[in-house]
Protein backbone atom coordinates (compact mmCIF):
# COMPACT_ATOMS: atom_id res chain seq x y z
CA UNK A 1 0.00 0.00 0.00
CA UNK A 2 1.22 3.23 -1.01
CA UNK A 3 0.36 6.57 0.16
CA UNK A 4 0.92 10.74 -0.33
CA UNK A 5 1.47 13.52 1.77
CA UNK A 6 2.33 16.99 0.60
CA UNK A 7 3.63 19.69 2.20
CA UNK A 8 4.85 22.98 1.20
CA UNK A 9 7.55 22.40 4.02
CA UNK A 10 8.63 26.30 4.67
CA UNK A 11 10.93 24.70 5.83
CA UNK A 12 10.92 21.59 7.07
CA UNK A 13 10.48 21.01 10.74
CA UNK A 14 9.64 18.25 13.47
CA UNK A 15 6.05 18.03 12.58
CA UNK A 16 7.01 17.12 9.33
CA UNK A 17 9.15 14.26 10.40
CA UNK A 18 6.52 13.36 12.90
CA UNK A 19 3.82 13.06 10.82
CA UNK A 20 5.97 10.83 8.30
CA UNK A 21 7.06 8.66 10.95
CA UNK A 22 3.88 8.09 12.08
CA UNK A 23 2.00 7.85 7.91
CA UNK A 24 4.96 5.03 7.46
CA UNK A 25 2.96 3.16 10.17
CA UNK A 26 0.20 2.90 8.37
CA UNK A 27 1.68 2.73 4.89
CA UNK A 28 4.56 0.39 2.81
CA UNK A 29 5.63 2.94 0.42
CA UNK A 30 5.10 7.09 0.99
CA UNK A 31 5.41 9.76 -1.65
CA UNK A 32 5.87 13.06 0.01
CA UNK A 33 5.07 15.78 -2.44
CA UNK A 34 6.74 19.20 -2.04
CA UNK A 35 4.00 21.50 -2.95
CA UNK A 36 4.14 25.11 -4.28
CA UNK A 37 7.49 23.77 -5.52
CA UNK A 38 7.94 26.84 -7.96
CA UNK A 39 7.58 29.20 -4.95
CA UNK A 40 10.58 30.81 -3.26
CA UNK A 41 11.96 34.00 -1.79
CA UNK A 42 8.77 35.57 -0.34
CA UNK A 43 7.98 35.60 3.27
CA UNK A 44 5.44 32.47 3.16
CA UNK A 45 7.36 30.63 0.55
CA UNK A 46 11.30 31.28 1.33
CA UNK A 47 12.93 28.51 0.23
CA UNK A 48 13.67 26.75 -3.17
CA UNK A 49 12.03 23.42 -4.56
CA UNK A 50 15.66 22.18 -4.47
CA UNK A 51 16.18 23.46 -1.23
CA UNK A 52 13.58 22.01 0.24
CA UNK A 53 14.00 18.33 -1.23
CA UNK A 54 17.37 19.02 0.17
CA UNK A 55 16.01 19.38 3.95
CA UNK A 56 13.62 16.59 3.63
CA UNK A 57 16.77 14.59 1.93
CA UNK A 58 19.06 14.73 5.02
CA UNK A 59 16.18 15.22 7.65
CA UNK A 60 15.18 11.81 7.04
CA UNK A 61 18.28 10.57 6.63
CA UNK A 62 19.32 11.54 9.95
CA UNK A 63 15.96 9.84 12.00
CA UNK A 64 17.67 6.40 9.83
CA UNK A 65 13.78 5.98 7.58
CA UNK A 66 14.26 3.80 5.60
CA UNK A 67 15.37 5.64 2.25
CA UNK A 68 13.79 2.19 -0.19
CA UNK A 69 10.28 3.07 1.91
CA UNK A 70 9.65 6.59 0.70
CA UNK A 71 9.75 9.13 -2.86
CA UNK A 72 10.45 12.92 -2.56
CA UNK A 73 8.89 15.40 -5.21
CA UNK A 74 8.51 18.43 -5.85
CA UNK A 75 4.80 19.73 -6.87
CA UNK A 76 4.18 23.11 -8.92
CA UNK A 77 1.10 24.73 -8.51
CA UNK A 78 -1.63 24.73 -11.20
CA UNK A 79 -3.72 28.02 -11.54
CA UNK A 80 -7.21 25.75 -11.40
CA UNK A 81 -8.00 23.89 -8.93
CA UNK A 82 -10.48 21.41 -10.72
CA UNK A 83 -7.82 19.96 -12.60
CA UNK A 84 -5.25 19.90 -9.80
CA UNK A 85 -5.67 16.21 -8.79
CA UNK A 86 -4.85 15.03 -12.50
CA UNK A 87 -1.83 17.23 -12.22
CA UNK A 88 -0.49 15.48 -8.87
CA UNK A 89 -1.62 11.89 -10.12
CA UNK A 90 0.55 12.43 -13.03
CA UNK A 91 3.65 13.38 -11.40
CA UNK A 92 3.42 10.92 -8.57
CA UNK A 93 4.11 7.22 -8.52
CA UNK A 94 0.59 5.58 -8.05
CA UNK A 95 -0.97 5.81 -4.57
CA UNK A 96 -4.10 4.40 -2.60
CA UNK A 97 -4.41 6.83 -0.16
CA UNK A 98 -3.98 10.93 0.68
CA UNK A 99 -2.44 11.97 4.07
CA UNK A 100 -3.48 15.56 4.28
CA UNK A 101 -5.22 17.91 6.78
CA UNK A 102 -5.89 20.47 4.50
CA UNK A 103 -9.39 20.79 3.93
CA UNK A 104 -8.93 22.25 0.01
CA UNK A 105 -7.04 19.05 -0.77
CA UNK A 106 -9.37 16.69 0.99
CA UNK A 107 -11.69 18.06 -0.91
CA UNK A 108 -10.43 18.03 -4.04
CA UNK A 109 -9.38 13.94 -3.55
CA UNK A 110 -12.26 13.01 -2.19
CA UNK A 111 -14.46 14.55 -5.74
CA UNK A 112 -12.12 12.24 -7.57
CA UNK A 113 -12.78 9.17 -5.78
CA UNK A 114 -9.41 8.97 -3.94
CA UNK A 115 -9.84 8.31 0.14
CA UNK A 116 -7.88 10.87 2.37
CA UNK A 117 -6.67 10.43 5.65
CA UNK A 118 -6.41 13.64 8.76
CA UNK A 119 -3.43 12.58 10.32
CA UNK A 120 -2.98 13.95 13.64
CA UNK A 121 -0.82 17.00 14.73
CA UNK A 122 1.82 17.05 17.18
CA UNK A 123 3.03 19.79 19.40
CA UNK A 124 1.15 22.35 16.79
CA UNK A 125 1.64 25.25 18.50
CA UNK A 126 5.24 25.33 17.89
CA UNK A 127 5.75 22.77 14.83
CA UNK A 128 4.16 25.13 11.94
CA UNK A 129 5.76 26.44 9.37
CA UNK A 130 4.27 29.99 10.46
CA UNK A 131 5.85 29.91 13.47
CA UNK A 132 9.13 28.46 12.43
CA UNK A 133 9.27 31.46 9.65
CA UNK A 134 7.89 33.78 12.70
CA UNK A 135 10.60 32.85 14.94
CA UNK A 136 13.34 33.18 12.23
CA UNK A 137 12.67 36.29 12.01
CA UNK A 138 13.02 37.65 15.47
CA UNK A 139 15.97 35.57 15.93
CA UNK A 140 13.97 33.60 18.24
CA UNK A 141 15.19 30.09 19.17
CA UNK A 142 14.02 28.31 16.40
CA UNK A 143 16.74 26.28 15.93
CA UNK A 144 14.60 24.04 18.57
CA UNK A 145 11.80 23.26 16.29
CA UNK A 146 13.54 22.15 13.45
CA UNK A 147 15.78 18.51 12.87
CA UNK A 148 19.64 19.08 12.83
CA UNK A 149 20.40 18.60 9.15
CA UNK A 150 18.19 21.54 8.74
CA UNK A 151 19.97 23.37 10.79
CA UNK A 152 22.70 22.64 8.29
CA UNK A 153 20.84 23.04 5.17
CA UNK A 154 19.74 26.89 6.29
CA UNK A 155 23.33 27.67 7.46
CA UNK A 156 24.41 26.43 3.66
CA UNK A 157 21.71 28.63 1.80
CA UNK A 158 21.77 31.63 4.75
CA UNK A 159 18.64 31.04 4.91
CA UNK A 160 18.12 33.41 7.76
CA UNK A 161 19.81 36.33 6.04
CA UNK A 162 17.22 35.56 2.99
CA UNK A 163 14.14 35.81 5.32
CA UNK A 164 15.09 39.23 7.13
CA UNK A 165 16.46 40.62 3.88
CA UNK A 166 13.04 39.84 2.84
CA UNK A 167 11.44 41.82 5.60
CA UNK A 168 13.20 44.62 5.26
CA UNK A 169 11.06 47.88 4.04
CA UNK A 170 11.91 50.48 1.37
CA UNK A 171 12.97 53.38 3.10
P1 LIG B 1 2.67 26.65 7.16
O1 LIG B 1 2.45 27.27 8.52
O2 LIG B 1 3.70 27.35 6.35
O3 LIG B 1 1.41 26.36 6.42
P2 LIG B 1 2.78 23.93 8.10
O4 LIG B 1 3.47 23.69 9.39
O5 LIG B 1 1.28 23.96 8.10
O6 LIG B 1 3.39 25.25 7.46
P3 LIG B 1 2.92 22.64 5.58
O7 LIG B 1 4.17 22.77 4.83
O8 LIG B 1 1.76 23.49 5.24
O9 LIG B 1 3.28 22.83 7.12
O10 LIG B 1 2.58 21.09 5.55
C1 LIG B 1 1.31 20.68 5.62
C2 LIG B 1 1.20 19.28 6.14
O11 LIG B 1 2.23 18.90 7.05
C3 LIG B 1 -0.08 19.24 6.94
O12 LIG B 1 -1.17 18.90 6.11
C4 LIG B 1 0.19 18.20 7.99
O13 LIG B 1 -0.19 16.94 7.49
C5 LIG B 1 1.69 18.21 8.16
N1 LIG B 1 2.07 18.89 9.39
C6 LIG B 1 2.51 20.15 9.54
N2 LIG B 1 2.76 20.43 10.83
C7 LIG B 1 2.48 19.31 11.52
C8 LIG B 1 2.52 18.95 12.90
N3 LIG B 1 2.89 19.80 13.86
N4 LIG B 1 2.15 17.70 13.23
C9 LIG B 1 1.76 16.83 12.28
N5 LIG B 1 1.69 17.10 10.98
C10 LIG B 1 2.05 18.32 10.59
MG1 LIG C 1 0.13 24.63 6.41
Amino acid sequence: KRGLLIGRMQPVHKGHISVIQETLKEVDELVIGIGSAEKSHTLSNPFTGGERILMLTKALREYNIDPSRYYILPLEDIACNSLWVGHVTMLTPPFCRVYSGNSLVQQLFQEANIPYTQPPLFNRTEYSGTEVRRRMLNNDNWEKLVPNSVIKVLKEINGIQRIQKLNQKEI
